[in-house]
C-alpha cells in the first residue's frame, strides 16, 4: 500500500502572524490518519513552524535548498540550514524554479545529492509546458526530467523520494489536469521508474499531481489509481479548502 501525501506549498505567501494563524487553523482540524500532511513555508517561517508543529502529525517541508554545503552563496540556504531548524523534507526541481532561476537538470540532480547526503527527504517535481504538451512531447520531456534530475539516485535512496507531476499549464492557472491525463501520466511515470529500477521500487514510490487541484475537482484527480496525492498552491493557503483537498481520500 502505497503512502498517500498531501502537501501546500504556500510559495512566497504568509509573514510570520499569517503564517501562525494558518498552522493554528490547521492544527483545530481532525486530520485522517492515512495521509501524510506536509507544508512547506517560506525559508523565515520555517523555524516558527517547526516549533508549531512540533510533535504533530504535520510534517514542515522547506521549498528549495541550495546544493552546495555552505559557502559564499548569497542569499542561499543550505541543507545543514535547514536540518538544524527541524526541516528535513525539501522539495526540489519546482517549475517556478526551473522557469525563473533557471535551474537545469544538472543542477537539480546535484540538489538532489545533496539532500540525500544530508538524509533528507526529497518531494521532486518536474512536468512539461503548454506547448510541448501540444506538440505531444509530454512524454519524452518527463522522462528527460527524471533520467537526468533525479534516475542517477541508487535503489536505497529512492525510498526518500516522492515524485509530484505538475504540468506547468496547470500551475496557478485554474486550468487542471483531466483525471485522465493525470492518470495516464501517473502511470507513464510508474512504468518509467520500473525500467529504471524495478516493478517493486515503482510500486512503492508515491507520485502526487499539481496544478490546480481545488476541493471541487480533488475527487476525482485523486480516485485515479496512480495517484497518490497532491501537491497544492492556492487551495493550501486556507485551513478549509486544504483540509477539504486532504480529507477527499476519506
Ligand atoms: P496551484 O495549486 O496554485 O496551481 O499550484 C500548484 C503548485 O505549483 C504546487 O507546487
Amino acid at each position: 500500500m502505497r503512502k498517500k501525501i498531501v502537501a501546500g506549498n504556500w510559495k512566497m505567501n504568509n509573514d510570520l502572524s499569517q503564517t501562525q494563524t494558518l498552522l493554528n487553523d490547521l492544527k483545530k482540524q481532525v486530520l485522517p490518519e492515512n495521509v501524510a500532511i506536509i507544508v512547506a513555508p517560506s525559508f523565515t517561517n520555517l523555524y516558527a513552524a517547526f516549533e508549531s508543529l512540533r510533535d504533530h502529525k504535520i510534517e514542515v517541508a522547506a521549498q528549495n535548498m541550495h546544493q552546495s554545503d555552505a559557502g559564499a552563496f548569497t542569499g542561499e540556504v543550505s541543507a545543514a540550514m535547514l536540518k538544524s531548524v527541524g526541516v528535513k523534507t525539501v522539495i526540489v526541481g519546482h517549475s517556478e524554479r526551473r522557469s525563473y532561476y533557471n535551474e537545469d537538470n544538472s543542477v537539480l540532480s546535484e540538489k538532489v545529492n545533496t539532500a540525500l547526503d544530508n538524509g533528507m527527504h526529497i518531494i521532486f517535481c518536474f512536468g512539461e509546458e503548454l506547448d510541448q504538451r501540444k506538440a505531444g512531447n509530454h512524454y519524452e520531456v518527463v522522462k528527460e526530467q527524471l533520467e537526468e534530475g533525479l534516475f542517477h539516485i541508487s535503489e536505497e535512496n529512492f525510498k526518500n523520494i516522492v515524485l509530484a507531476y505538475e504540468p506547468v499549464w496547470a500551475i496557478g492557472t485554474g486550468e487542471t489536469a483531466t483525471p485522465d491525463q493525470a492518470q495516464q501520466m501517473h502511470h507513464f511515470i510508474r512504468e518509467t521508474v520500473a525500467e529504471n529500477y524495478s516493478e517493486a521500487i515503482a510500486n512503492q514510490v508515491s507520485i502526487v499531481y499539481g496544478g490546480s487541484v481545488k476541493p471541487n475537482n480533488v475527487t476525482e484527480i485523486f480516485s485515479q489509481p496512480d495517484v497518490d496525492g497532491g501537491l497544492i498552491g492556492g487551495a493550501s493557503l486556507s485551513a478549509e479548502s486544504f483540509m477539504a483537498i486532504v480529507n477527499a481520500f476519506q
